[in-house]
């Protein structure tokens, strides 16, 4: 073997071994910043933003904003601002939490929840994905830390590009795992219940995506791929709900929620 190839195998190993180390060390943790997961979450935002269409309609842009503040108002986590949108995909039913802050729902979620309950729910969920910093634990075990400190810095925007389209995939960081999942699912839970919503209408949308599943499963692709059977987390759902203490007039918001759907889709 010639002397110039024993150097570049010899610099490839260590190269590797730089990027395997951290891996090994961080995986499942997120020893980040709040300022360093805030602006690469902005970085994520600005070039999901370039790749996907956002929805063009103020009153639905507004009315997702104040349920999402709502949810934010009793979270767990009040130490970052959050950001909620619409992607314009009415065949896609997913949505997704980037580091920071950033939500993204789709409008083909909205199009067939049936009330503000679902949708609420919705979004409890992917408030609970950032309370639990499930993005950035996964980003961390998926590169590690000095390689994410990079991006932090905005120096590789290349990648940033790769990645962003790994996310509007269901690949890569919005992949949280199972056990990520099912808290998410008990923050929706405690989140619409504090709030007044009647936490079944998470279940309700839960079952939506099991019929959908064997109906229509091009429209859930993405989600499926990321989340648990709808089955497992049915079952975990209402066995929860029926552990919380009774309230009155919980409510699921149909009426106001179908008008929206109506002037929004001209149906
Ligand atoms: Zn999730």
């Amino acid at each position: 073997m010639r002397r110039i190839e024993k150097i570049n195998i010899a610099y490839y190993i260590l190269f590797s071994l730089s990027l395997s180390i951290p891996l090994i060390i961080y995986c499942g943790a997120n020893i980040f910043s709040t300022s360093q997961e805030t602006s690469m979450g902005a970085e994520f935002a600005d070039e999901i933003e370039s790749q996907v269409d956002l929805l063009d309609n103020e009153e639905w842009m507004d009315y997702v904003n104040t349920i999402g503040q709502k949810i934010v108002s009793v979270c767990d986590r009040q130490d970052i601002d959050y950001n909620f949108t619409i992607v314009d995909d009415s065949s896609t039913i997913n949505a997704f939490a980037l580091p920071g802050g950033y939500l993204y729902v789709y409008s083909g979620l909205i199009l067939r929840a049936e009330n503000e309950a679902e949708l609420a729910g919705v979004l409890a969920h992917e408030v609970g994905h950032v309370v639990g910093k499930h993005s950035m634990k996964k980003l961390t075990s998926l590169y590690g830390y000095q390689f994410l400190l990079t991006l932090a810095f905005g120096s590789d925007p290349g990648l940033v590009e790769l990645l962003a389209a790994d996310i509007i995939a269901g690949l890569g960081m919005v992949n949280y795992g199972r056990n990520n999942e099912l808290e998410a699912d008990d923050y929706a839970i405690k989140y619409l219940y504090a709030l007044g919503y009647d936490p079944n209408g998470f279940v309700s949308f839960l079952e939506k995506l099991a019929e959908l599943r064997t109906s229509n499963p091009s429209f859930v692709e993405k989600l499926m791929s990321t989340h648990p059977e709808p089955s497992e987390r049915i079952d975990r759902a209402r066995l929860a709900i029926a552990q919380l203490p009774s309230k009155e007039n919980l409510i699921l918001g149909r009426e106001d929620f179908l008008l929206r759907k109506k002037r929004l889709y001209n149906k």
